[in-house]
């Protein structure tokens, strides 16, 4: 009897706090794309490339299509050379299409003398690009409603070169046609300001995404508004290049602005990320996009939002 019910009790344990992207894998994928080798990931280095080509495997793994050619890796012209932005597609019950991005590069190795040179930015944005890595892994064996979109950005950091770059990318078309919002997660390695389990949202005020999001969402995930809203934020990310082409797109964090001390410093590092918060986020985005459908969740734009 005694084992009967402790079996039980491990049963039920293990079904209530199942989480299908384990803690295991977001920390693989992280600490690869912040380790040292990759050496702050700045566009136009060779570790820049690695890091795209990183993310192109993991695409790979969990089926993705290329989005165009035949490649995930989308290049665009950097100072003359060729940089790449990273981009994979999964078929969903419709056409419509949710979108999914963050940026892989950062700020590179410090110029000054020291232990450790190397702007490893993995709160910056390797948490960003792990959670849609995430979310990927999380419908691999699944069929979505809406069709999906994950596109890793380069080149942020030196102007959002990357997102401007692959929004304008005329082979692109076809999908942004369908692209119905795009979340783009910058910098979510941390616990909020509104504790674990929970995001911001820039922009919250130019559209209804947070709210239809936050009717189905899962476990407790919650969205907030922007708290740092005067920092205009929401027009100075990536999502931004989205905007311009008046679809739905804000950006998605969980950093403290009021007492963050990592940002763009070399101690944005492996040690600042909180694994258990970010996979718990992970798991409950996924759970919740799950149930969101084209009746449910259609966000629109309110006539506050500036497109230019
Ligand atoms: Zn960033």
């Amino acid at each position: 009897m005694k084992k009967l019910s402790y079996l039980i009790l491990s049963f039920f344990s293990a079904t209530a706090f199942a989480q299908e992207v384990s803690t295991e894998r977001i920390k693989t994928v992280i600490s690869t794309l912040a380790s040292d080798g990759m050496k702050g990931r700045e566009i136009g280095t060779p570790e820049n490339e690695n890091a795209a080509k990183y993310i192109a495997d993991l695409f790979k793994e969990n089926n993705l299509e290329y989005c165009t050619g035949n490649s995930y890796l989308v290049p665009f012209n950097y100072k003359g050379q060729t940089a790449y932005n990273v981009c994979g597609i999964k078929k969903g019950k419709s056409e419509k299409t949710l979108g999914f991005s963050g940026h892989f590069d950062h700020i590179g190795v410090s110029k000054k003398e020291g232990d450790d040179t190397i702007y490893n930015g993995a709160d910056d944005d390797a948490s960003g690009i792990t959670t849609l890595v995430g979310i990927a892994d999380y419908f691999k064996n699944k069929k979505p409603e809406f069709s999906m979109l994950f596109m890793a950005f380069n080149g942020e950091e030196k102007g959002m070169l990357g997102s401007t770059a692959i929004s304008e990318d005329k082979n692109l078309d076809k999908i942004y046609k369908n692209l119905s919002a795009l979340f783009n997660f910058e910098m979510v390695a941390t616990e909020s300001e509104f504790g674990k389990n929970a995001v911001f949202i820039t922009g919250d005020e130019f559209s209804d995404l947070d709210e239809l999001f936050n009717q189905n969402a899962e476990n407790g995930l919650k969205i907030h508004p922007d708290p740092y809203a005067s920092e205009q934020l929401f027009y100075r990310s990536d999502n931004v290049s989205f905007v311009k082409k008046k679809i739905i797109a804000h950006s998605i964090s969980t950093a403290d602005m009021s007492k963050i001390k990592h940002y763009h410093q070399l101690n944005d590092d492996i040690n600042v990320v909180d694994f258990d918060n970010l996979t718990q986020l992970i798991n409950n985005f996924g759970k919740t996009l799950e149930k969101l459908n084209t009746k449910n969740f259609n966000p629109k734009y309110n006539d506050k939002v500036k497109f230019n």
